[in-house]
């Protein structure tokens, strides 16, 4: 079958979407936006392609609209969907799982029904590290490897990214036309070098980067430290944080690597650097990096918070060929610099 270029990338307005719309671009795709921005700002589809010199295709609509996908898959025949359009706020999914169950599930189930009528050849599906819940390593085992059976997701959002997991690996065993890899993402930070497209929380950030880069530009007074008594060298979580730029890459290389794969092949790969920091430590790294002084208090422990979740990547790094490029002092620098040029209205 001719290798037909165009891949649709579902939520391609989004921090992670966006990031992979523009290396789509540098590696020789053509990108097909598909995102209903009730998570994401226009002005990002601007900035998207005053980066890459060129008007990049987007279409504003849900998942859900079927007919409308219809004519969209009819119009190009995808070699690949990237499917990011989902909810993804950990908290907001406690209070309010049903929204967590009916969108991410039923956009999922949406986009593949299109690419089973359309024979789409390939799917890379967003998945997410929550899934593991609380790993507990053997004793001597570095960083937590897809092999781990005991799958434990700590929140309705991570369960909705386990069950649609599932429902993929359901569907390519029914299906002779597809393939798919189910990417779990560790942590993104940072923003593309040109600090045009970068993470744009809705309201209070729920993550640590743009927690720490809204409180030291003074948008929020003080950061609270969600936790001092963990199990850890300082006593604060740690996490995996990977360079946006490094994710939006392993994306590309999941659809060239899909190509080469027969029909009815579904993987799981972590997205991760391997390398575990601390909040504490994250907070060092940003003072130092970005000469600010950054506010900041301990606060008691965060609900559903896991105590030390990081990557092993050797899987991703031995198929795909690919390995974190940045680490996690240029990521926040980048984190630092998207910060100050964002428009703080958006
Ligand atoms: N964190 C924190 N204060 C905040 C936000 C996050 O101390 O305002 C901590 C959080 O407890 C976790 C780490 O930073 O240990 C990363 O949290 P984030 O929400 O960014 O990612 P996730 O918990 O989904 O891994």
């Amino acid at each position: 079958m001719e290798n037909s270029k165009y891949i649709l990338v579902t939520g391609g307005a989004g921090y992670i979407g966006s990031h992979t719309v523009v290396e789509l671009v540098n590696a020789g795709f053509e990108p097909v936006i598909l995102d209903d921005f009730r998570n994401a700002k226009s002005f990002i589809i601007e900035n998207i392609q005053t980066i890459l010199g060129r008007k990049i295709e987007l279409i504003n609509a849900a998942c859900q609209d079927e007919n409308n996908l219809r004519t969209i898959f009819q119009k190009y025949k995808f070699q690949g969907v990237i499917h990011f359009a989902a909810d993804k706020a950990v908290g907001e999914s406690v209070k309010n799982p049903l929204k967590y169950y009916d969108n991410n599930l039923s956009g999922l189930v949406s986009i593949l029904k299109m690419m089973e009528e359309f024979k789409t050849p390939s799917l890379v599906f967003s998945s997410s590290c929550s899934v593991y819940g609380n790993p507990s390593l053997p004793e001597g085992v570095h960083g937590v490897d897809e092999t781990i059976k005991e799958l434990d997701p700590e929140s309705p959002y991570a369960n909705t990214k386990l069950i649609c997991e599932q429902i993929v690996q359901d569907w390519i065993a029914s299906n002779p036309n597809s393939n798919a890899t189910l990417l779990r993402y560790f942590n993104p930070i940072g923003a593309h070098k040109s600090g045009l497209i970068g993470e744009l929380p809705q309201g209070i950030p729920n993550n640590l980067l743009p927690y720490i880069t809204q409180t030291a530009v003074g948008i929020r007074k003080s950061l609270t430290v969600f936790g001092n008594d963990y199990s850890t060298a300082d006593g604060t979580c740690i996490r995996d944080y990977i360079h946006v730029t490094d994710l939006a890459v392993a994306h590309v290389k999941a659809i060239d690597w899909l190509w080469n794969q027969n029909v009815g092949t579904v993987e799981i790969f972590n997205v991760g650097t391997g390398k575990g920091s601390s909040v504490l430590e994250v907070i060092d790294i940003f003072e130092k990096t970005t000469n600010q002084k950054l506010n900041w208090e301990f606060g008691p422990r965060r609900e559903g918070d896991v105590q030390e979740i990081f990557a092993n990547p050797a899987k991703i790094e031995s198929n795909f060929g690919w390995k974190a490029q940045f680490d996690v002092e240029e990521a926040i620098l980048d984190a630092w610099n998207w910060e100050i040029k964002r428009p703080k209205d958006a």
